[in-house]
């Protein structure tokens, strides 16, 4: 047949497909994902039964405004209900936040390397991807992402801590990045490990969209919340933002169970939060392990570590996966492993071990 396909926009040509972490092996032994930065830990008992509780009822569509949920938020962050919009997790809203600002001729910043969903949704709108390589350090460069601003810039994301590096900015530096970004801007704080975070010089982006119109903070359920396979996330901005991503979200897209088991974990956050302490304490056992093994590990703030591993990335990344961790690798560039149960970081801590006395 010599009939021609279904015309495409061009804008999809190349685009990177997102690579979700490996699963862990099955079969054989035993095998940990470390790859995908998620809870280990399964959800809590009440979270659970509230989940079940919906599951009852999915031959009805879900409460679109996610009313319960918007409120619960409201009154957790302080701040108006109409400043809060949900999504299909974080990416989902990252995304709305693209569509509602950007298109073809259009430019959105990030930082290089960062969250690998950037570009894609990015590449989508049809806008154009401006990265701005980190510094050294692994930490994003914020005054040569300032200077990257030109008249066509429509968004700029601020990953904090940074995905894959674990890396911080600090208040001071944010603050006076956000001076030099034009109020027509938009600045997406994306604050996917907040609770990660220990160092009190790390902001909360709350506190710059209170009388920042132009910033917007994402917070999603996956992480510390250990809801990833739920897909619920949401965005703080002020109008017309919030507006915006309430025309651009899925109709629907947030199921019932997503949304109680949210509102659940909220109501068992001490018992939650109490977990990600562990994680948090698990994380500093683990960089303070590979320091002493004689890595070079930047400070992290979230729950993963990152080892700039250049072109011994891939063979330390099986050496892994044969002792049975599974971790996420950057081709050439370096490895992101999650801090994940107890027995999974020393295994991989012994896994990192024995693979440096062989360098
Ligand atoms: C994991 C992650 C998210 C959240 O993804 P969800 O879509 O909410 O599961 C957002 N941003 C960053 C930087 C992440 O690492």
């Amino acid at each position: 047949m010599s009939e021609k396909s279904p015309k495409l926009r061009a804008e999809l040509d190349g685009i990177p497909t997102y690579k979700p972490g490996k699963p862990a092996a099955s079969g054989g032994a035993v095998a940990y994902k470390l790859s995908s930065n998620e809870n280990p830990y399964p959800p809590l008992p009440g979270v659970l039964e509230s989940a079940v509780a919906a599951a009852g009822n999915f031959n009805r569509y879900p409460d679109m405004a996610c009313t319960g949920l918007v409120a619960e938020l409201a009154e957790r962050f302080g701040v108006p209900v109409e400043h809060i919009a949900t999504g299909t997790g974080s990416v989902g809203v990252a995304q709305q936040l693209i569509q509602s600002t950007a298109g073809p001729g259009d430019e959105v910043i990030y930082a290089w390397r960062s969250f690998e969903a950037y570009p894609i949704i990015t590449q989508i709108s049809g806008a154009t991807s401006v990265r701005v390589p980190l510094t050294d350090g692994d930490v994003h460069d914020l005054d040569a992402m300032a200077d990257a601003i030109t008249e066509r810039t429509r968004l700029i994301f601020v990953c904090n801590p940074n995905n894959p590096t674990g890396t911080v900015v600090r208040r001071a530096e944010l603050e006076r990045f956000l001076d030099r970004v034009p109020s027509d801007v938009l600045v997406v704080l994306d604050e996917a490990y907040k609770e990660f975070v220990r160092d009190p010089e790390v902001p909360d982006g709350i506190e710059f969209y209170r009388n920042r119109p132009n910033v917007a903070v994402l917070r999603t359920f996956s992480k510390a919340y250990g809801l990833a396979g739920l897909r619920v996330g949401f965005a703080i901005a002020h109008e017309p933002v919030a507006a915006a991503l309430r025309k651009t979200a899925v109709p629907f897209g947030v199921s019932q169970l997503a949304q109680d088991a949210a509102v659940a974990s909220l109501r068992a956050e001490d018992e939650l939060l109490g977990r990600v302490g562990s994680l948090v304490c698990e994380r500093e056992r683990v960089h303070a392990a590979l320091v002493a093994q004689g890595w070079t590990v930047p400070e992290t703030q979230a729950n993963f570590v990152w080892m700039r591993l250049g072109e011994r990335t891939a063979d330390f990344a099986a050496a892994c996966e044969k002792a049975g961790v599974v971790v996420r690798p950057f081709a050439g560039e370096g490895l992101r492993v999650t801090i994940g149960e107890t027995e999974a970081n020393d295994l991989f801590l012994h896994t990192a071990e024995a693979f440096f006395k062989e360098l």
